[in-house]
């Protein structure tokens, strides 16, 4: 390897903007990790239970250097806390990193169990925060579990929490929050008279999309937030959201503005309005008259339901 103090400064301002360009934005630790070494020992020494799972295992090595999701108990009625940062992750009697172990199939199963047994908001936060069966935990700074009022009539639900999400860990605070917060005053409201979450509750590495796995194994997580929340209406944020809550196919652009349901696993029907993303309307603009008049919808219906 050759050593840094060897390489031009315009090669590494170079090699910093690919790395940017790919999406890598952020150092996890201080050291290199050789990711490539810690597979081999995992591949020829087993731990029980500790297992990818073969072919199905789709464990990113986790830093040993970072720290765990937070275990924060979160007042139902208060505004929401930011998840504190975490503790080590290295499995404390053998000094080998910990990640997701089991098939993805089970973790789906396994999630639907610990969300199914949450009675309150407060026990599934700490069932998410206890969860290692998704690998973003193990990239993310934070659990981004949500945000603003639980007890409100109304929640917004986006994709996943980006670089700035991440890092305080509340959903929605980087520059589409910042959006998200405007439309909310256009209709009167703010982000104490909002719930607002995410149907992955961590940052996937560099922004990228949450794979289906990924989706399937947060999802029982984030339906029973919404079924625990017991929102009057619920707004679906963007495709991604909308999709996986409301049960369709449809594109964003067709479903928009037009009212759908989400039927939560305890039978719940809850109105919901699908409307375009506020990163998307960043980038287009123009759109945003359509965003608008899917918020107006949702102030009438939630008036006419007073
Ligand atoms: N985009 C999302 O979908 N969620 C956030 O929390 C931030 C940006």
């Amino acid at each position: 390897m050759v050593p840094d103090a060897d390489i031009p400064p315009a090669s590494l301002r170079e090699l910093l903007h690919f790395y940017a360009d790919a999406g890598v934005d952020e150092a996890l630790s201080e050291e290199p990790s050789d990711w490539f070494a810690a597979g081999a020992v995992q591949r020829t020494s087993p731990v029980e239970g500790e297992m990818s799972g073969g072919p199905e295992g789709r464990a990113i090595p986790p830093d040993p250097h970072r720290s765990e999701a937070p275990k924060a108990i979160e007042g139902r009625r208060s505004m929401l806390p930011p998840s504190p940062p975490s503790t080590s992750r290295t499995d404390g009697e053998i000094g080998r990193p910990r990640h997701a172990a089991i098939p993805d199939g089970a973790q789906v199963a396994r999630a639907r169990e610990l969300a199914r047994e949450a009675k309150t908001l407060d026990e599934l936060r700490e069932q998410l925060a206890a969860f290692d069966g998704c690998n973003l935990k193990f990239t993310a700074k934070n659990l981004v579990f949500a945000d603003g009022n639980p007890e409100a009539d109304l929640m917004f639900v986006g994709e996943a929490p980006g670089r700035d999400e991440d890092i305080e860990g509340l959903p929605f605070v980087g520059r589409s929050g910042q959006l998200l917060n405007r439309m909310l005053a256009a209709i009167g409201r703010d982000r104490q008279s909002v719930y607002i979450a995410n149907v992955i509750p961590w940052r996937p590495p560099g922004n990228r999309t949450p794979t289906p796995i990924e989706t399937e194994i947060c999802r029982p997580f984030i339906e029973r937030q919404i079924e625990l929340a017991a929102p009057k209406v619920l707004v679906t944020l963007g495709n991604p959201s909308s999709k996986a809550l409301l049960n369709t196919q449809v594109g964003i652009m067709r479903l928009r503005g037009n009212w759908q349901e989400h039927r939560t696993a305890g039978g719940i029907v809850i109105p919901a309005m699908p409307t375009l993303h506020p990163a998307y309307l960043l980038r287009n603009p123009a759109a945003k008259r359509l965003a608008w008049r899917d918020f107006l919808e949702v102030k009438a219906r939630l008036a006419a339901a007073e």
